[in-house]
């Protein structure tokens, strides 16, 4: 299967359907996406690509990603996205770690990277002058056989430890996590549009897969980014709006949607995960959305589809178990089995914590060159994803956190995100995060980093003692620290890391 096979299908059933907005300006039908995929594919194999060869692409969100992508595909080609964000040396690691053969960029970054990267990978420019020459060559006449085992996308971890590692995704996995995306996440027609706020080099980068199949729009803002006014207004303009959202960026929403009064008309589905949704957070999102929220859980080695939490159960408030459901990650999708197991792999019962494993036909089929990390992380089919979680009677999932966020202090182990959803709850809390520093007594004890809500003061005793209200005393952050704002990654998730040195600095 290969997917730009999905595109000349949508193509052929409703050539003049709308598919690549910008903004509101339609940018191309489906008929001539599929021109401009299969024109491009023939310049990139007048540039040497052929079947198998990785094609690295580092650029900011844009339709002309779009087009890129499915050039890549016609050639049976492997994509290679890169956070545009990277310093040109860490592109240029990726490029030797995978031995590109063509890295496409914004031309901003051109410079920058052919000064990095070897002479064996050739770097193109891909801004709208230079694709638009290139939309006049002929059209590579059908997109190659893929069979299942090929590869269509290698993903770089962040690599917050150590040098990021290539995820090896194939066609069998995307075909896999688009099916359970239909049946587990949220069903897509032709009058639908999917919004690309999140760079299309993550997670956000794979939701075009089940809008090309449905024959949806696709629409990457004007600004290129996350601008929440922008979202609410596009969405009204554009109807029926499919997003991707971390939990940081779902809460820039609702913030926005208070003040503005608006409920997100306009807006279909905000699919959230990539990181800890708290429930104070996903309630008030419920509360000013209403049903438009869908969980997901997954990680690049299993992309958005190990549980899901519809959004029938994130909206139910009616059910007895509604709010500890929504502090879960859901059930598993169709295309996995979850289970929970100690150190060693033995499975634990309802309610034990261990180690979350996952086996499916989304499961990665390993890192890109690297057997050891490929042998420590699949096991007997079974993917280690490192985080932290336990189950409950009815299959819901309810992750801790990751194992290495986990805090051990005078021996106990205790999970930071318990004590965050603590704080949250309290009024003058905005956003908090917890981490452990080292400490004689404990081995590590408690800190919480926190970003006060406008028009309130530091407050710690006030905050230990709401604490000593609600978690054991053992749990309760030894100090506080107050923050304008966290420390973010370009992906919005909280960089623990960075506040870990900051103590370790101080
Ligand atoms: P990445 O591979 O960069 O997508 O990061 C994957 C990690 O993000 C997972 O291992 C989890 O720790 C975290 N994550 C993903 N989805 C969720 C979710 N719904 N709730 C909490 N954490 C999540």
């Amino acid at each position: 299967m290969n997917p730009a096979n999905w595109l000349l299908r949508a193509a052929r059933q409703n050539p003049q359907s709308p598919a690549l907005y910008e903004g509101t300006r339609l940018e191309a039908t489906y008929q001539q996406w599929k021109q401009r995929a299969a024109s491009l594919a023939t310049a990139l194999q007048e540039q040497g690509v052929v079947a198998g060869d990785r094609v690295v692409i580092c650029m900011k969100n844009h339709t002309r990603y779009l087009e890129l992508l499915y050039a890549v595909w016609y050639l049976g080609a492997v994509i290679v996205p890169v956070n545009a964000k990277l310093h040109p040396r860490e592109v240029a690691w990726v490029v030797a770690d995978c031995g590109a053969r063509v890295l496409l960029c914004s031309e901003v970054f051109r410079a920058g990277l052919e000064a990095e990267v070897g002479a064996d990978c050739r770097v193109l420019g891909a801004d709208t002058e230079v694709l638009s020459e290139l939309y006049q060559r002929p059209e590579f006449p059908a997109p190659l056989t893929v069979s299942g085992d090929d590869l269509l996308w290698i993903f770089y971890t962040s690599g917050t430890t150590g040098k990021p590692k290539g995820v090896m995704l194939s066609s069998a996995n995307i075909q896999a996590m688009c099916g359970s995306y239909h049946t587990d996440v949220d069903a897509v027609s032709a009058q639908d549009a999917m919004l690309y706020a999140a760079p299309l080099s993550h997670g956000a980068g794979l939701y075009h897969f089940m809008h090309v199949l449905s024959g949806a729009r696709h629409v990457v803002p004007a600004s290129g980014g996350f601008e929440a006014r922008e979202i609410f207004e596009l969405a009204e303009l554009i109807g029926s709006v499919s997003m991707f959202a971390a939990p940081t960026m779902v809460r820039r929403l609702v913030d926005h949607a208070k003040s503005a009064d608006v409920q997100g008309a306009g807006i279909k589905t905000i699919v959230y995960g990539g990181g800890p949704m708290y429930r104070a957070d996903i309630e008030d999102a419920v509360t000013q959305l209403g049903p438009k929220l869908v969980q997901i859980y997954g990680l690049g080695e299993c992309p958005m589809a190990i549980t899901s939490l519809n959004r029938a159960l994130v909206a139910d408030r009616e059910h007895p178990r509604w709010r500890e459901r929504l502090a879960s990650v859901g059930m598993a999708q169709s295309s996995a089995e979850v289970r929970i197991v100690d150190a060693e792999g033995v499975p634990l019962g309802c309610g034990e914590t261990g180690e979350i494993i996952v086996t499916g036909a989304a499961v990665m089929s390993g890192y890109w060159n690297n057997a050891a990390a490929t042998a420590a992380t699949l096991r007997d089919g079974w993917l280690w994803t490192g985080d932290m979680g336990r189950l409950d009677e009815d299959g819901f999932l309810t992750l801790q956190d990751r194992s290495k966020d986990v805090i051990i202090s005078g021996g106990s182990n205790i999970y930071p995100r318990e004590v965050e959803e603590v704080l949250l709850m309290h009024p003058a809390v905005h956003e908090v995060s917890v981490v452990g520093r080292a400490s004689r007594e404990w081995g590590e004890e408690l800190v919480a980093f926190v970003v006060l809500g406008e028009g309130h003061a530091a407050c710690s005793d006030a905050l230990d003692a709401f604490c000593l209200e609600h978690i054991a005393r053992f749990k309760r952050p030894k100090a506080y620290f107050y923050e304008g704002e966290l420390p973010k990654s370009n992906y919005g998730k909280v960089l623990k890391t960075v506040l870990r040195k900051r103590l370790a600095e101080a």
